[in-house]
């Protein structure tokens, strides 16, 4: 069944970012409603390019975990868009933002999907690379869970441009990814996301970014410092030792170290509150 763009009426806008405008609309005939994402700027060649990967990936994509994608749009005047399944909770990030942060049976809950999605994902041959909570999207009911936004391909290499949100895009970008010369040669890039999931579940966890002091507005040096030269995080007092190991198999600054997306989901951490009733 087509839904022509025509037919959609624009409720309100959902969310902002670098790719476009994200609008909650109406196809009028049948009431149902969608996410419509509206790419600007497509003159621009490596937009253009954003925009055709994040639709044939979304294309052959069938996961439960995954955002569907219903139909894609480009009209002539250079406008494209994205019809999606409107998840009506919103990001995690929102969530985040207006509650704090997650139980730890929570934020198993909530990594079990995402690495669900990553796994399906994964096994196709497909790299997110920019698995962030804003990129997490939720379904109200149950709590459901689906990785969002395959738009990236802005901020896989150097030099880096610190005109635009870069701080916030490279924020959960693993510590081989800062390094010019990993790029190439034996860089896995499927092992980038785990470290950003590592980095997004500790940050749903502790309710602000995990690298870095709270309320802190960090330049970028400050930032890849703390991602390629820190530490390695630890959670707070009071969570588990499953917790604590599963985000050391994630945050490993060595890539070959860290464990893969169907191994992690066999994890104690996962297994430990299965069947666990979330709200
Ligand atoms: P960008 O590349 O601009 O970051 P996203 O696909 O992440 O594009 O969308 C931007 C924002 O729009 C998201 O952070 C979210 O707030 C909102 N959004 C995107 N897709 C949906 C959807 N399917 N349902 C509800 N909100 C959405
Ligand atoms: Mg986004």
């Amino acid at each position: 069944q087509e839904r022509p763009e025509a037919e959609l009426e624009k409720l309100e806008v959902l969310g902002r970012g670098n790719g476009g405008t994200v609008y909650k609309v109406q196809h009028k005939r049948t009431s149902n409603i969608y996410a419509l994402k509206v790419i600007h700027g497509v003159g621009d060649q490596s937009i253009y390019k954003q925009f055709l990967r994040e639709r044939d990936i979304l294309r052959k994509t069938d996961s439960p975990y995954i955002v569907r994608c219903f139909e894609t749009y480009e009209k002539p005047s250079g406008e494209v868009a994205l019809l999606l399944e409107y998840m009506d909770g919103g990001t995690l990030d929102t969530f985040l933002r207006n509650h704090g942060w997650f139980s730890e049976p929570e934020v198993s809950h909530i990594t079990r999907q995402v690495l669900e999605g990553l796994v399906y994902l994964h096994s196709n041959k497909i790299m997110h690379r920019d698995i962030k909570p804003s990129n997490l999207l939720v379904m109200n009911k149950n709590m459901e869970v689906k990785i969002a936004d395959f738009g990236v391909s802005k901020v896989t290499t150097l030099p880096l441009d610190p005109r635009n949100s870069y701080v916030g895009t490279c924020a959960y970008m693993s510590p081989e990814r800062f390094d010019p010369d990993s790029n190439g040669g034996n860089y896995d890039g499927f092992l980038g996301d785990i470290w950003s999931l590592g980095v997004t579940v500790m940050e749903l966890y502790m309710g602000h970014f995990p690298l870095l002091p709270p309320d802190q507005n960090p330049s970028w040096v400050t930032l890849m410092c703390a991602i390629c030269f820190g530490d390695p995080p630890t959670l707070p007092p009071g969570a588990s030792d499953e917790f604590q190991h599963f985000l050391d198999c994630c945050l490993q600054k060595e890539p070959s170290k860290r464990w893969s997306a169907s191994q992690l989901l066999g994890h104690s951490f996962l297994l430990k509150y299965q069947g666990i009733h979330i709200r």
